[in-house]
């Protein structure tokens, strides 16, 4: 069954494929497809997801999943959370999020240092589907002092996955996917699914 998946992002095209092709689903990127992203205009992780796949799903005339997800750190009262791609400000890059993120917390010490990631799922089976599925998964750590490691993207190089002695940046991607906040949110999404279609 072909899907639309809600973003231009082929790395996540990948990562959710993993999962869903021994489902049957043929996962599409809406950007294949012609279809502009529409702006997060939410104010949490499910809004987000739920708006992001009603677009897509009306405009494709197809199944969509959509996912949106985010850092949330317990001493800025779970900022940047939704605004985590843009916390230095509208088109950021990682390294200016970064950057925002450790002058923000520059006097806290590690124990005060704790953050989640997390990521929600919306699946919806058209464009008109009341009852979408919602799935979520977070995956709990703190945030270093030192950018450390090449790999992954976003706050990764500064966020020490909880039990791990290094940083998320350091893991490679199957470990990644096994352990992190999208990771914990497919599966879940693949058990609410049950036996649908
Ligand atoms: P989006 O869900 O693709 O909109 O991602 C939102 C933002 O959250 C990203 O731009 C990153 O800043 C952050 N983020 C989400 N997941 C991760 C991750 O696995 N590693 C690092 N940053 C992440």
């Amino acid at each position: 069954m072909r899907v639309v998946l809600a973003t231009a992002n082929p790395g996540k095209q990948r990562e959710f494929a993993t999962l869903l092709a021994p489902r049957g689903f043929e996962l599409v990127l809406q950007s294949d497809l012609g279809i502009a992203s529409i702006e997060e205009t939410g104010n949490t992780f499910e809004d987000n997801a739920l708006l992001k796949a009603r677009h897509a799903a009306l405009t494709a005339g197809l199944p969509a999943l959509a996912d949106d997800s985010g850092l949330e750190v317990d001493a800025l009262g779970g900022r940047p959370g939704v605004w985590s791609a843009r916390f230095a400000g509208p088109g950021a890059s990682d390294e200016q999020n970064n950057a925002r993120l450790i002058a923000e917390l520059a006097e806290l010490p590690a124990a005060q240092r704790t953050a989640r990631y997390r990521c929600v799922l919306a699946f919806r089976r058209s464009g008109r589907d009341t009852h979408p599925i919602l799935a979520q998964g977070s995956w709990e750590g703190r945030i270093g002092f030192e950018p450390i490691g090449g790999g992954g993207f976003g706050y990764d190089p500064y966020f020490i996955p909880n039990g791990l002695n290094c940083t998320a940046a350091e893991l490679g991607a199957a470990h990644k996917n096994a352990l992190s906040h999208r990771g914990a949110a497919l599966r879940d999404l693949i058990a609410r699914l049950g036996s649908w279609p």
